[in-house]
């Protein structure tokens, strides 16, 4: 293993491990591509399992001292970070649209400002972790809220700067220190997070980024001094991870996928939800977790509906996501536009119609990217597979129905359970149907927002427990009960 110093372009180390960047070019290498032109633009290397030693017990050393730290001392070191990110987040900015594809307009208001709102809401909290106390006649019991040691963050490709840091900020609020492994296909945001929780003032080996496959994360996972695993990803890995992180009986967060429902009532406003879809739909160019990719119409306003929504989604700006004018970029992937046009070739085979999209960019300068305009399908029925598996890309499905009860039954024939929207006018209605939605996040006349204080996170095999509000610091503590007795001590013999 070799220190390095962290050059001010795209070739950073592999890996950020206490406090430091650090290479082993011992580990496979992982070309990371820039989405938009297929380039190659860093590598980086898997770590070997010398880097993963190195950084669960760095991690380990620092949490101890970090727990015993004041709640507010803590909480000032993630405010400070959010502010570096803030300030810092055209940089950060740029480096997620290279990781990602994203376009900058995206990448500007949505990533390392998400991830810096993240730090600076448990930062806030972080003098807050408190217990109760009980009384039971003389006696009495109080309770702690205890960290849980050191704790593994395991990231997608889709946000990174974002899911590092709604990871790490409850995380480390609440005294735990964490190993976070990013996705290989995305590993240079989450070492910048590193970076700058260590110009904040954190203690080496809080927070460290490990690089490298599947078998990284599952290195961590079936580490006894890891106490915790929270994943972002799909559910096929989650099962992985839930399984493996059970064999020790460790505590889990699952943040996985989704297929879920959107619900276009013949009272809502038709621009209101035509917006809405297209925000649910092809924000991110599909690859979000939580898109409400079932769009369900009253039959009333289903012409009217569809045609609004291809006309405005035939007005995105597709081209170079470095352009702040740009709406919409390509795929993270070569592997995830391939899933995409495999999607979309069953779905015409299953009977639907292609009302728009779905075709490959030919655009100078680009044409090795992932580029897939964004498709709208109607005709769509429930058997077909585009309605049932997640796509992870920028397909919108029109679904047509007649009755409520009728419509809240079909959204709920699904594994999945992310999330939902409802778009009406009906406050009765809307009210009716969000409560029998099975969906861990439901949107009222919106989408896809999601404020720092409200929970976000799936029911059903979408995941479990939940990230971001105060609920998630919960998560990453466990209560310990102190029973008092003030009294003589009685004893049968
Ligand atoms: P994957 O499930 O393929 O991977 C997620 C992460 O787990 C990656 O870092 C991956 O490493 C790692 N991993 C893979 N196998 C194992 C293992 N056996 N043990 C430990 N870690 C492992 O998801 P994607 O990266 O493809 O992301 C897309 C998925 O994430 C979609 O299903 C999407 O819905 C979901 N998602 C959910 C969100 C939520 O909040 N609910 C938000 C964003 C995305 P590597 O990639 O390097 O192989």
């Amino acid at each position: 293993m070799t220190d390095t110093h962290f050059p001010k372009d795209l070739a950073t180390a592999s890996h950020f491990v206490d406090g430091r960047y650090v290479e082993d070019t011992d580990g496979a290498p992982i070309k990371v591509i820039y989405p938009a032109t297929g380039e190659t633009i860093a590598t980086v290397h898997e770590a070997t399992p010398a880097i993963v030693e190195a950084a669960i017990a760095s991690a380990a050393r620092a949490q101890a001292d970090w727990a015993a730290l004041d709640g507010t001392a803590r909480g000032r070191v993630l405010r400070r970070a959010a502010e570096i990110i803030f300030a810092r987040n055209r940089e950060l900015s740029i480096l997620e649209t290279y990781d990602t594809g994203k376009p900058l307009q995206e990448t500007l208001v949505a990533d390392a400002t998400s991830g810096a709102e993240a730090l600076e809401y448990f930062g806030g909290l972080a003098a807050d972790v408190t217990g109760e106390a009980m009384r039971f006649g003389g006696d009495w019991a109080y309770t702690i809220r205890r960290p849980l040691g050191v704790c593994a963050g395991i990231g997608a490709w889709n946000y990174p700067t974002q899911i590092a840091c709604w990871k790490a900020a409850p995380a480390l609020a609440t005294g735990n220190a964490m190993v976070f492994k990013p996705s290989e296909t995305t590993p240079l945001c989450a070492l910048k997070v590193a970076e700058i929780l260590i110009e904040a003032g954190a203690p080496p080996g809080l927070f460290n980024v490990i690089q490298g496959r599947g078998a990284v994360g599952a290195a961590l996972t079936e580490d006894p001094r890891i106490a915790k695993v929270s994943l972002t990803g799909s559910v096929p890995t989650g099962r992985k991870v839930y399984a493996s992180a059970a064999a020790q009986m460790k505590h889990v967060t699952m943040e996985l996928g989704g297929k879920s429902p959107f619900l276009v009532f013949a009272d809502a406003d038709l621009d209101d939800a035509v917006s809405g879809a297209i925000n649910a739909n092809f924000y991110s160019s599909g690859q979000v977790c939580s898109n409400g990719t079932r769009v369900f119409v009253h039959g009333d306003v289903h012409d009217a509906f569809v045609a609004r929504l291809k006309a405005r989604t035939e007005t995105a700006v597709i081209g170079d996501p470095m352009d702040e004018a740009t709406h919409f970029g390509p795929m993270t992937t070569q592997a995830q536009l391939d899933i995409v046009e495999r999607h979309l070739a069953t779905a015409r085979d299953e009977g639907a119609t292609v009302v728009t999209g779905g075709e490959r960019l030919e655009r100078p300068g680009f044409e090795a990217g992932y580029w897939i305009t964004p498709a709208i399908l109607t005709g769509v029925t429930d058997e077909m597979t585009v309605a049932r598996e997640e796509v992870f890309g920028p397909v919108l499905s029109v679904l047509r129905f007649e009755e409520e009860a009728e419509v809240v039954a079909r959204a709920n024939a699904t594994e999945f359970g992310l999330s939902a929207g409802v778009f009406t006018r009906d406050l009765s209605r809307a009210h009716r149907v969000a409560a029998q939605l099975e969906a861990g996040t439901i949107w009222i006349n919106q989408y896809n927002l999601t404020p720092l204080g409200m929970p976000f996170g799936g029911s059903k095999q979408s995941g479990i427990g939940r990230e971001n509000a105060r609920l998630a610091m919960d998560h990453f503590t466990e209560t310990q009960t102190v029973y008092v007795g003030m009294g003589p001590v009685e004893a049968a013999f």
